[in-house]
């Protein structure tokens, strides 16, 4: 039997394949660091923990090859209201969506398939082939340490 992560490859080896980008053994390096990343992250923080771990990889080929596992779908691309883009793995994950603390910047998650209905419902409706969508709650956490932090700093 396959283990997840060798159909992940495999995956990811095809989709590399079809859009005629170099299979390299660094891009493979990624998908594992991106897949085994806990949370959310931008590129930079992939980067910077790969080089803690000893990598020798190029922060270039981390940042293009995270937008080449977003688009062959092994990461979701996420945009929590910053002027950042942030990555998180799909592997052994189920939809979900956000929300967000704009006070702590606590990120929460949460499923609720009648959003995905809606989309499709929605989409349907108007005429147009969904790739994707985006659904984030902005507010404060109740978390009794939010903003204690800032307070601090
Ligand atoms: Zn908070
Ligand atoms: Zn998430």
């Amino acid at each position: 039997m396959k283990s997840g992560r060798e159909v992940v490859h495999e995956e990811f080896r095809r989709f590399l394949k079809r859009g005629d980008h170099r299979i390299t053994p660094e891009r493979f390096e990624v998908l594992d660091h991106a897949v085994d990343y806990e949370g959310h992250f931008g590129a930079d923080e992939l980067y910077v923990q790969m080089k803690s771990s000893h990598s020798e990889i190029s922060r270039a080929t981390v940042y293009n090859t995270v937008e080449l596992l977003a688009q062959c779908g092994v990461l979701s691309k996420r945009n929590f209201g910053e002027n950042k883009t942030r990555y998180e793995s799909n592997v052994g994950k189920t939809t979900h969506d956000h929300l967000i603390c704009t006070n702590c910047g606590a990120i929460k998650e949460f499923s609720e398939p009648k959003l995905q209905k809606i989309v499709k419902q929605i989409s349907k409706d108007i005429g147009f082939e969904a790739s994707g969508y985006s659904f984030n709650i902005f507010g404060k956490c109740t978390n009794p340490s939010c903003g204690m932090n800032k307070e601090n700093e």
